[in-house]
């Protein structure tokens, strides 16, 4: 509980509802980013944009959804990475130039993008953000390959860092993913069209069939219905987020290749054996604690419940009212069930501790509510590094686990004892080896794939 989402992003050709569709594949992303949203759809002839901040539900509408009529649309849900939280930043792009009208959706953050802006500014364009997807199309309008397939490659080679990109013109939908695949993609059926969403969980939504993952280092290319796909550029070792599994994806998500749900609850199951304790009652902090709970209860055999209600309703936009009146902190996001928690020993099961300042506050919340005891789970090792590929996390001095060992943190959030998922165990929970491809684990062992940007 602590890192911040990034991007969804979600795409579909061939259908007479693309929008209403990418509308509803949005609702399902909205947790990845809720800070903006949009649509760009085309009828084969013009491209059409709708985007806006806020939340996918109160920026879309009966009439703005009819302005964008087209059989094949691109949208996207927002969290601010790189960009700042700023109109200009929301997406899809869309930008004029050789190859006519582009639109582009981005999921991932470029470690390049300073170089790349200053690039693109001798060449006197214009860009109208501080965002670096905004970058990639400049770069695809810049290039002077033959064909917008060969400008999209040429300009993803100048390109470092994490991508999941969704691009269209008026008549070809392309999906690509960077080589070490950092962020997720994957591709689906609704009928005989093409789909393509960052999580599985918003084809379920729009009644889609999974089919798979877009590949690292894959370029997906569709035209009048028929797919074509690629490879073109150089070999990486496959990295993706492991940090989707622990927390960012929808537990109903297939990612990876995996069900979140089941490695999750893996995580959780593994905790309970490397780092059992006598206690009453297991707790998850809601909603990315719950399947790593229920595996903990599993394994250990004490029961779980939810003695920690959430508010769903507490928007990004809450402003706390002045101290004069109390400080509500983590409070007005969580509420402990007294009833269930007096008199109880508790194991609280949490995704991850990131300043240790809510995870405090959590225990004493639960301790005021009468617990005897509370002993603090987390179900991803201490995270040590910060994420330059599209996560929203501290600078590494603010990451608690960065200048804090086990016995200090355990002081610090003030829990009876306090233990961590072993690295070793979260490469068993999501079976790296037997899938014979990595994940990426630097924010736990600094052991990044592509260099940090130089600041
Ligand atoms: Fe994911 Fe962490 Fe790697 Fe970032 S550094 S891509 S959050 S595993």
């Amino acid at each position: 509980m602590g890192f911040k989402d990034e991007c969804g992003v979600f795409g579909i050709t061939q259908h007479s509802e693309a929008a209403n569709l990418t509308y509803l594949g949005l609702y399902a992303l909205q947790h990845r980013g809720q800070e903006a949203a949009g649509i760009c759809a085309t009828d084969g002839a013009e491209l059409r944009l709708y985007k806006d901040q806020g939340y996918v539900a109160d920026i879309f509408n009966e009439a703005n959804l009819q302005l964008l009529a087209g059989d094949q649309a691109i949208g996207h849900t927002r969290y601010s990475t790189s960009g700042g939280n700023i109109k200009e930043s929301a997406q899809p792009f869309i930008r004029n130039g050789r190859f006519g009208r582009l639109a582009l959706c981005h999921n991932g953050n470029l470690t390049n993008a300073e170089q790349l802006r200053s690039y693109i500014l001798t060449k006197e364009e214009i860009l109208q953000s501080p965002s670096d997807s905004e970058l990639l199309l400049a770069l695809i309008q810049l290039s002077q390959a033959e064909s917008l397939s060969d400008a999209i490659i040429e300009s993803l080679k100048q390109v470092q860092g994490a991508y999941s990109l969704l691009i269209m013109d008026h008549e070809n939908l392309f999906a690509v993913r960077d080589p070490h695949g950092f962020r997720p993609l994957v591709l689906g059926r609704l009928g005989n069209r093409y789909v393509f969403s960052s999580e599985s969980c918003a084809f379920d939504l729009i009644g889609a069939n999974y089919d798979r993952e877009v590949l690292p280092g894959e370029l997906i290319h569709i035209q009048k219905g028929s797919l074509q796909t690629s490879f073109p550029f150089e070999r990486k070792s496959h990295k993706p987020c492991v940090f989707e599994h622990v927390y960012f994806a929808r537990p109903d998500s297939f990612v990876f290749g995996q069900s979140v749900m089941k490695t999750r609850r893996e995580m959780g199951r593994l905790l309970a054996e490397r780092y059992p304790v006598s206690a009453d009652l297991v707790i998850p902090v809601p909603d990315s604690g719950v399947a790593a709970a229920l595996g903990f209860a599993e394994a250990s055999g004490i029961p779980m419940d939810f003695g920690l209600i959430r508010n769903h309703y507490v928007g990004r936009t809450f402003i706390e009212p002045k101290q004069s009146i109390r400080s509500f902190g983590v409070r007005i996001k969580l509420n402990p069930v007294r009833h269930l928690i007096e008199g109880k020993r508790v194991i609280l099961i949490d995704d991850s501790i990131v300043r240790g300042t809510t995870s405090k506050k959590i225990v004493e919340m639960v301790r005021q509510a009468g617990a005897l005891e509370v002993h603090f789970r987390v179900s991803s090792p201490p995270t040590t590094h910060s994420c330059f590929y599209g996560i929203d996390t501290p600078s590494r001095e603010n990451l608690i686990a960065s200048h804090m060992n086990n016995e200090a943190m355990n002081h610090f959030i003030k829990s009876d004892t306090l233990a961590f998922l072993t690295l070793e165990d979260l490469i068993r929970a999501v079976h790296d080896e037997s899938r014979g491809s990595g994940y990426c684990y630097a924010c736990f062992n600094g052991d990044y794939a592509v260099p940090p940007p130089v600041v």
